[in-house]
């Protein structure tokens, strides 16, 4: 039979792959007269391996046999589970000379439920945590309905292009048709831009199908205007960038029978110039068909053909390839999106744990420069709600002085912000120029009209809101955008609140440790430190200081001057040791009017200067700032390991010197001597 010469002739390897790598699914061409298996092993998937591990084989190989041959004898699309809970399908083609093919393919699963499923009998039959985490990084989930779509595509395009092959008249000039669809569909890679995935489709189709011109144009922020992405043929230069106003074609009701043509639902042709003149084609435009490439709601992307008859076999064609390519595409974009989220949701929470270190205002200039750089963004800010002040406080703010953020705060219900803080829900906005709640003169700082607000939420209420505007690339925010920045906003709340507590501790840490009316440390906070120091000095075997200093004849200025200016000549002896002691010095508050400074690596003489230059500065400037005349103090010094080898015997002889330097006359230093 001559159709099985075309096909292994034509490498019905390379056929497969492209139809496969144009539906995004494995997929093979089930030939009657090829004995080949019914499965392509090359497709297989981990939860393939496993069954078939099993020893199911043979039952998977029959399994799909039997599928096979049921919808070629019913010639009716054949939906089927396989032992892997995976969806699959035959598409039966049954060619004009009667001979009979099918596309077989599908492994996805249509829920995450069916994935868990599978997985899970797997796990009861013993499989290992390597196979258990292939299945987990393999799980190609696909809707009913989406499957259904792509099954739709794939007969028209499958049915045209194998009878293509089949009939040997048209092969040779199909041919070039093929190879050139084959390429097309292998360089959909991730690692290409998505002009450059839609220049590669328009090169394709313009020379599958001798178009004289032909571009790709995306609907822009206004939406009656569709911007060309990328021209092909005569007109190439004229359409480069250029701007059509397509939306007076696709308002199907101010379309005359005469004027247009429809061949299927998402083709439209054109031929009356009037027409063609008021959408802004180039000049001399004779004709015009139109292709849907993409339409997620929001932005459409169509094929636009100029001046070129096409049979109504290659409008098919077309519409199917470019249903299935503007799929694939998009297939691939979200599948970049979701690695470029995971990288995000993985930086973020990075953030989360090493950041805490910061104060509250770092961090969130931190995470808001993060997210608007993941975004593209110019522009954003992170509020925060200040219940005392019933206020939205700008916490960051992208190109706005921390000085004058404050004039930036509002109130609940007040302005943009204050209304998503209000209602809790997040809010796209396109196109701001259009939007009745937005005052034309609000945004006089922002490029573009679009931007996003999530609200920051907390144990299920709103805490803040993060706002971000002005793409860097002057598009306006998408769908994807938003849920970006939601899957984001949960982990600036957390950073946020992580940086809180960490201040929260802080400052607890700090009232415990330090004394209030002096704000050196306390009795309990120097006890540890002198630990500290000795355990340090002992290992660099380098000596340690302590000062004992008690003001002398308190009593007295109590009794004169009265309790508070007592508390005044304590602040100012404490003044004095800030002032004259070394960055390397504790100093604390002992008790009362005593107080201790701890010398690391000093020695005695080194000590005792620095405790006679703190007599003399206490007594001149505690003179001078208190008004009392001749206030003086007395101090005790004592070293380790010299004098003491523990901390109690270091206090205690430094305590001993202390007592010595009052018996023998008060303000002095006595150094201890064992
Ligand atoms: P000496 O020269 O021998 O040290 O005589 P002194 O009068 O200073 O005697 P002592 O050190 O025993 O007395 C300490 C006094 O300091 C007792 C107490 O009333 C007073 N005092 C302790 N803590 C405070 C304080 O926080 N504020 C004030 N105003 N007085 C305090
Ligand atoms: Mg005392
Ligand atoms: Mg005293």
């Amino acid at each position: 039979m001559d159709h099985s010469v075309d096909l292994s002739r034509f490498n019905w390897q390379q056929i497969q792959k492209a139809l496969s790598v144009l539906c995004g699914l494995p997929l093979f061409i089930y030939d009657p007269v090829e004995n080949r298996p019914p499965t392509p092993k090359t497709q297989d998937t981990p939860a393939c391996f496993l069954v078939q591990g099993v020893g199911q084989e043979t039952a998977c190989l029959d399994n799909y046999r039997n599928k096979i041959a049921l919808a070629i004898k019913t010639q009716q699309i054949l939906f089927f589970k396989c032992q892997a809970n995976l969806n699959n399908f035959v598409i039966p083609i049954r060619l004009s000379k009667g001979v009979d093919y099918a596309l077989v393919g599908g492994r996805t699963y249509s829920t995450h439920a069916d994935a868990a499923a599978f997985k899970e009998e797997a796990i009861r039959r013993g499989i290992s945590t390597d196979q258990q985490s292939a299945l987990d990084e393999n799980r190609p989930i696909r809707s009913e309905a989406a499957l259904q779509l792509v099954v739709e595509n794939l007969q028209t395009l499958g049915t045209i292009l194998l009878e293509n092959i089949h009939l040997r008249s048209q092969y040779q000039s199909k041919s070039s048709h093929l190879s050139t669809l084959i390429d097309v569909s292998n360089q959909f890679r991730k690692d290409l831009s998505h002009s450059m995935h839609y220049i590669t489709l328009l090169n394709t189709i313009g020379s599958l199908f001798h178009l004289k011109s032909a571009g790709i144009f995306h609907q822009g922020l206004q939406k009656r205007v569709y911007r060309n992405i990328a021209s092909f043929g005569e007109k190439k230069t004229a359409l480069h960038q250029s701007e059509i106003l397509l939306d007076h074609l696709l308002q199907k009701e101010s379309l005359t029978e005469e004027s247009v043509s429809r061949n299927k639902e998402e083709a439209l042709e054109i031929s009356d110039p009037a027409l063609l003149h008021v959408a802004q084609f180039p000049e001399g435009t004779q004709s015009c068909h139109l292709f849907s490439l993409s339409d997620d709601g929001r932005s459409k992307i169509c094929l636009v053909i100029l001046d070129t008859e096409l049979k109504n076999d290659n409008i098919k064609m077309i519409t199917s390839f470019c249903q299935q390519a503007g799929a694939a595409i998009k297939t691939l974009s979200l599948q970049t999106q979701i690695a470029d989220r995971r990288k995000t949701i993985h930086s973020l929470s990075d953030l989360g744990t090493f950041d805490t270190q910061l104060r509250q205002g770092a961090l969130c200039s931190n995470l808001l420069e993060q997210t608007t750089q993941i975004l593209g963004a110019d522009q954003g800010s992170l509020m925060v709600y200040d219940d005392t002040k019933n206020e939205l406080i700008v916490m960051a703010m992208k190109g706005i002085n921390p000085s004058l953020f404050s004039l930036f705060n509002v109130k609940p219900g007040e302005g943009i912000a204050g209304k998503v803080y209000q209602d809790g829900l997040p809010l796209l906005v396109e196109n701001a120029g259009q939007d009745p709640q937005i005052h034309p003169t609000a945004r006089p700082r922002y490029k573009t009209d679009s931007f996003v607000i999530v609200p920051l939420k907390k144990a299920g209420r709103t805490s803040g809101l993060i706002s971000i505007a002005d793409k860097a690339d002057g598009t306006a925010f998408s769908e994807e955008d938003l849920d970006l920045l939601q899957a984001m906003s949960s982990f600036i709340t957390m950073a946020m609140d992580r940086s809180a507590l960490h201040e929260k501790a802080e400052e607890l840490r700090e009232i415990s440790i330090t004394d209030p009316l002096t704000g050196l440390l306390n009795r309990r906070y120097f006890q540890e430190r002198l630990l500290e120091e000795i355990e340090r000095c002992k290992r660099h075997e380098l000596p340690v200081c302590l000062i004992m200093i008690d003001i002398d004849d308190f009593k007295q200025v109590n009794d004169t001057y009265g309790h508070l200016k007592g508390d005044e000549a304590i602040k100012s002896l404490a003044a004095t040791l800030r002032k004259t002691i070394r960055s390397i010095d504790v100093a604390s508050r002992y008790g009362g009017e005593e107080f201790t400074v701890i010398l690391p690596q000093t020695d005695k003489e080194d000590a005792h200067r620095i405790a006679k230059r703190l007599c003399e500065s206490f007594s001149m400037e505690g003179t001078a700032q208190l008004g009392i005349p001749s206030i003086t103090i007395s101090v005790g010094l004592s070293s380790f390991p010299e004098d003491a080898e523990t901390i109690n015997g270091l206090i205690d002889s430094a305590d001993r010197a202390l007592y010595q330097a009052k018996h023998s006359g008060k303000n002095r230093v006595i150094v201890f001597k064992g």
